[in-house]
């Protein structure tokens, strides 16, 4: 098994893997453009194989910078692309449904009290304009409690929510390894996301997590290879640590508006040090913790003048 490590933009890498054996098969592909493409090949070429070669494209789950570069790659290879039902959906209609996501979470920033100008930086990037991808016609789908072949080894399936709304990892217990798809990092940091679930809350996106690293832990992974980041060796502790990171934050908040009403924003710039402090990926997490405090019953917000008030009961 190979990581390969891609660009995403000037500043960010995300990860594909490449599983070798009987049925070549790449893990997620990076995104749509020729550089991230021509160092994927170079590196698919160092395990002597070419593109041309695989047979399966297997996506974790529905975000561009995961998926975008499978429509080229399977309509050269005639590899099968897979994923999970949920996911399929939207990579079959990608970009449809993208923009519609850019306001619910510029309307979700706005509640939260977040400057306009970070509100409207952040609308402008739209889903469809953040990384280059493509549609991409899905040949078979998998899920939860399913098992794949991929290269010479049977993995077990696991549907791990949270990151996104739907996502799969997958288990080979006997040699104790996990491909983590974005709901593990390696650099061990939260997976920041924010989307709305049927209802239009982004409701409980932190306890769905919390839920998925308990699940994979039952599994007692050794090596996992995550969706972005490093490879991490002891795959259980690292669980542990990231577990134990979110319920420290969810006391942290849960005291801070138990004492005094209040935003998200404030909430995000009281936890967070610069540079964090005042971005959008704090100001996402500090949402997701306050919705599950909320969904668990132990605080409760109120909208005034369309912001979101989140205080004690
Ligand atoms: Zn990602």
């Amino acid at each position: 098994m190979t990581l390969v490590d891609l660009p995403l933009g000037r500043e960010r890498r995300v990860n594909a893997v490449l599983v070798e054996g009987a049925k070549l098969t790449l893990v997620d592909t990076g995104v749509n453009d020729p550089e991230s493409i021509a160092i994927l090949e170079q590196a698919i070429a160092g395990r002597g194989h070419q593109i041309e070669d695989l047979q399966q494209i297997v996506i974790t789950h529905a975000h561009p910078d995961h998926f975008g570069a499978a429509r080229q790659l399977a309509e050269r290879s005639g590899a099968t692309v897979i994923a999970d039902p949920v996911s399929a959906a939207s990579l079959v209609s990608y970009p449809k449904g993208s923009q519609q996501y850019g306001e619910i979470r510029a309307a979700f920033m706005r509640e939260a009290g977040a400057p306009e100008t970070l509100v409207e930086q952040f609308g402008q990037r739209g889903v469809r304009t953040w990384v280059p991808a493509e549609s991409v016609p899905v040949g078979s789908t998998v899920d939860d409690g399913d098992q794949i072949q991929m290269g010479d080894t049977t993995w077990q399936v696991v549907q791990t929510p949270g990151h996104a709304i739907s996502e799969i990892s997958f288990v080979d217990r006997a040699s104790r390894t996990l491909l983590s798809g974005d709901i593990i990092l390696g650099s061990g940091g939260a997976s920041v996301t924010l989307y709305a679930y049927p209802g239009g809350r982004p409701g409980r996106w932190v306890l769905d997590i919390l839920a998925s690293l308990d699940r994979l832990a039952t599994f007692q992974p050794r090596r996992i290879l995550p969706g972005h980041g490093r490879e991490i060796s002891d795959g259980a502790r690292a669980i542990a640590e990231r577990r134990a990171g979110i319920l420290r934050r969810l006391e942290e908040v849960e005291r801070l508006v138990q004492k005094q009403p209040l935003l998200a924003w404030e909430v995000s710039l009281a936890i967070y040090e610069p540079p964090l402090a005042g971005s959008w990926p704090s100001l996402f997490q500090t949402i997701g913790y306050l919705e599950a405090l909320e969904a668990q019953g132990k605080i409760r917000s109120t909208v005034e003048h369309g912001q979101r008030i989140y205080g004690s009961h």
